[in-house]
């Protein structure tokens, strides 16, 4: 896009939704450009900030007519480049359309501007005794836009399924500018086919999200958590049977890996909760027994997992704050990770019944070769969901440390396609993970995608580039 092209954009969004809804400003632009992934540079034309669904539809319509590209951003908490803007873009920034409405507590909705905060909406329907359950660490910033255009998963995977569950009604602007509301706050309509499904997990490629008709559930009685030290991977998987035999609701099953759990406890400063070292833990929620009966049998069931040698260590929390304590351990480890160094890292998940084979099958792959460059695993390990991160060694420069990575990578994606598992479980593709997705996706899935990508956006300017080229 040339300079004067620009320009001339700049202008007429300036005249048609007023001349405060667009920056140049060079911290802006920065802050604007970037999601939460730290591999490239952003590099953005402008940022514009409109009010609501009319104004993101006056801004579309003259970037189409001029062929500027575009790139919707919500939060920028998201982990695959889907909201980077690299190549001179207008990032259009729905910050400002956060209002909520009122919880309609008979249907158990709320409808939301996309730029709500993931949560307020949380702290708001909390106030009517309901929720929206997806639920994650970067919720103080990810906003509902960015939920739904990521199908976000979360630590609560296991007991209420994806974003895409709880998404009733979509407002969404087309490249073209036009508007579609489909769906509006109906639980039953079928009436041929759902095109509110085709705006959520597409990162922003095929439509701008504007507004959301979000489904409420009740909120969860108190729930308490414990905490496992295991000896391996077999035994978590062993728990994980146990704990779903239970006769207790399980609201989480997460797991992480000494290498992890050192890493939290020494940059974040907390406490190890167990009194040994184990090589795997464990963090499992549940609703908390109400009676002093359930109680008293929750009691026996850990007592039953030590005793069984499944588990080697256990605490249950006695208060909120220990509750609180103990997801900080789980919730804090990728930054923790981050701040040791430079991470190379991956969001994949298997069919659950797969997981164990798939592991051994990886370590072998791996053989002797990569020490050094052990993985830190952890994650939802409940929705057969692991993030995997490699940390650079010290003293390994980055050039080198990448190649070596990237041979770690092929072995455990040619593992992963042999047990039919995703290169992105919850993350996304965006510019990060473009060339992987021939590992999930076959060229006939590919081909349709693309097709439908020319159907919402036949000129390629929304989020171009992003999800595959
Ligand atoms: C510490 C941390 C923990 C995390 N944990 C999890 C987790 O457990 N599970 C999980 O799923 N994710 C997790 N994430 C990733 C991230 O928070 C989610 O992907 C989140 O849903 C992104 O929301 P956002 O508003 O920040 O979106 P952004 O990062 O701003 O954008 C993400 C994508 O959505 C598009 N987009 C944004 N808004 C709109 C809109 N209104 N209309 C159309 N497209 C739009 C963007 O173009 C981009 O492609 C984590 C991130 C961090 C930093």
């Amino acid at each position: 896009m040339t300079s004067s092209v620009l320009d001339q954009v700049l202008e007429e969004i300036k005249n048609s939704v007023g001349r405060d809804r667009v920056s140049i400003d060079a911290d802006d632009l920065i802050t604007y450009g970037r999601d939460w992934t730290k591999a490239y540079a952003p590099k953005p034309s402008a940022i514009v900030f409109p009010r609501c669904t009319q104004e993101v539809s006056q801004v579309l319509k003259i970037c189409s007519a001029q062929g500027v590209a575009v790139v919707p951003s919500g939060g920028r908490t998201g982990l695959a480049g889907g909201a980077m803007a690299t190549n001179g873009e207008i990032v259009l920034s729905l910050t400002r359309m956060n209002h909520m409405a009122d919880v309609d507590s008979i249907a158990q909705t709320i409808t939301v501007e996309a730029g709500a905060i993931t949560e307020a909406v949380h702290q708001k329907t909390a106030a009517q005794g309901l929720t929206w359950p997806v639920d994650f660490a970067s919720k103080g910033s990810s906003h509902i836009g960015g939920n739904i255009a990521t199908n976000a998963g979360g630590v609560r995977v296991i007991r209420y399924g994806l974003t895409r569950n709880w998404v009733l009604g979509l407002k969404v602007v087309l490249m073209s500018g036009e508007i579609l509301d489909l769906n509006g706050s109906l639980e039953k309509n079928n009436t041929g086919f759902d095109l509110r499904q085709a705006f959520i997990g597409t990162e922003g490629t095929l439509g701008v999200i504007t507004e959301a008709t979000l489904k409420l559930t009740r909120l969860p009685a108190e729930s308490t958590v414990a905490f496992f030290g295991l000896k391996d991977l077999d035994r978590v998987f062993d728990l994980f049977l146990r704990a779903r035999k239970s006769p207790f609701l399980v609201t989480a099953f997460e797991c992480l890996s000494r290498g992890c759990l050192e890493a939290v406890l020494e940059v974040q400063g907390l406490r190890d909760p167990l009194p040994s070292v184990s090589e795997q833990y464990v963090l499992l929620e549940i609703e908390k027994p109400q009676s002093a009966d359930q109680l008293e049998l929750l009691d026996q069931w850990l007592l039953d997992c030590l005793d069984s040698g499944i588990t080697e260590s256990a605490t249950l929390a006695q208060s909120p704050k220990e509750v609180q304590e103990i997801w900080a351990l789980r919730e804090g480890v990728a930054e923790s990770l981050g701040h040791r160094g430079r991470v190379h890292k991956h969001d994949i998940s298997l069919p659950l019944s797969k997981l164990q084979a798939f592991l051994k099958d990886w370590g072998r792959a791996l053989g002797t070769q990569y020490q050094g460059m052990e993985p830190y695993i952890f994650g939802h390990i409940g929705d057969g969901n692991l993030h995997v991160n490699v940390l650079q060694p010290k003293g390994m420069n980055s050039p080198e440390f990448e190649r070596i990575a990237e041979g770690m990578d092929a072995e455990m994606f040619a593992t992963l396609k042999k047990y039919q598992g995703s290169v992105s479980a919850e993350h996304g593709i965006g510019l990060l993970k473009k060339n992987l997705l021939e590992f999930s996706k076959t060229p006939v899935e590919m081909q349709l995608m693309r097709s439908l990508k020319n159907v919402f956006d036949p000129k390629n300017l929304l989020n171009p580039g992003k999800i595959f080229d």
